[in-house]
């Protein structure tokens, strides 16, 4: 494998994660990494933060499939991301070094509203009414019209994504060693007239997820993309699935997915 030596850090630009960005530069050089000013040059890529930074540091790099990314964090603990602390450079700086180090592969979605170009997602695509009124959506899978939603409106999620947004509506914790997707309701209408599954579903990366937004007036909803609002206004169409980009981080000794569950939930 090629040398892992060019970091490029990434952090939001507040005088307190500048502070620490510089005091992590200063430690890469120290044990002879290449610091980058520009993140193409690197094929290490470090986000300074939280989860958050994390979803942003992957958003401005462009999903790169050719490096690794790391998380180091500057709260209190360690997140669902961040699998360093800003207290422990010495942890990072072995793992870094060591020729053999395993990589863990984070399932991303791909999201194409109308013509426009694809997006990525890491943690979720949201679809959200802007208006009081409900909002219908005729639920697509592959090409079967599986339902229509009438409610607030819709998560679909990552693996990874699944503890973030997906669980506070109660939707399941899944295993990023799965490649699929989740979709969850928000706020459905249900009685004699408009009828939802009302659960949660998982689809296989296989399948293609198709929102079709019916065109009532309330055609202008929130899409969110991760952290960052889509600025597409009106929408028809939405497409969902798996995308063929897989997100790489760095695979650690008892830093499972299911020992993160457990050090954030339980
Ligand atoms: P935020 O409003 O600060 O995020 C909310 C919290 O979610 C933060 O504590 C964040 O951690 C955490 N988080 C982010 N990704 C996570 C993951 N994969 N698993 C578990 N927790 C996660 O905004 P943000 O920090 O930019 O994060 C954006 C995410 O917030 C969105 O992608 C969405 O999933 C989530 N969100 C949740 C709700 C909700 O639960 N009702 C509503 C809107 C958005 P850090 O503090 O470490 O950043
Ligand atoms: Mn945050």
């Amino acid at each position: 494998m090629e040398e892992r030596k060019n970091i490029f850090f990434y952090s939001r630009k507040d005088d307190d994660s500048l502070g620490k960005t510089a005091f992590l530069k200063e430690a890469a050089d120290r044990y002879d990494f290449y610091v980058v000013d520009k993140h193409e040059d690197a094929n290490i890529i470090v986000s300074v933060g939280g989860d958050g930074t994390f979803l942003q540091a992957v958003r401005q790099t462009g999903f790169r499939e050719d490096c690794l990314y790391a998380g180091v964090s500057t709260t209190g603990g360690l997140s669902m991301y961040c699998d360093f602390h800003m207290d422990d450079t010495s942890k990072m700086v072995d793992v870094l070094a060591n020729e053999n180090l395993e990589v863990r592969r984070y399932p991303t979605i791909e999201v194409k509203v109308d013509d426009n170009t694809s997006f990525y997602c890491l943690n979720e695509f949201s679809i959200r009414s802007g208006v009081i009124k409900t909002f219908v959506i005729d639920v697509h899978i592959d090409n079967l019209h599986f339902e229509t939603f009438r409610g607030d409106g819709m998560i679909i999620s990552t693996p990874t994504g699944s503890t973030a947004y997906n669980k506070s509506v109660n939707g399941a914790v899944v295993d990023p060693m799965l490649p699929c997707i989740q979709v969850s309701e928000l706020a459905s209408l249900n009685n004699n007239r408009f009828r939802t599954l009302g659960s949660s579903f998982i689809l296989s990366d296989q399948r293609k997820l198709v929102l079709n937004v019916v065109q009532d007036g309330n055609d202008y909803p929130i899409m969110g993309i991760d952290n960052e609002a889509l600025s597409i206004q009106h929408v028809e169409s939405v497409e969902v699935g798996l995308s063929g980009k897989m997100i790489k981080t760095l695979k650690l000794k008892d830093n499972s997915f299911w020992h993160k569950v457990q050090r954030t939930f339980l």
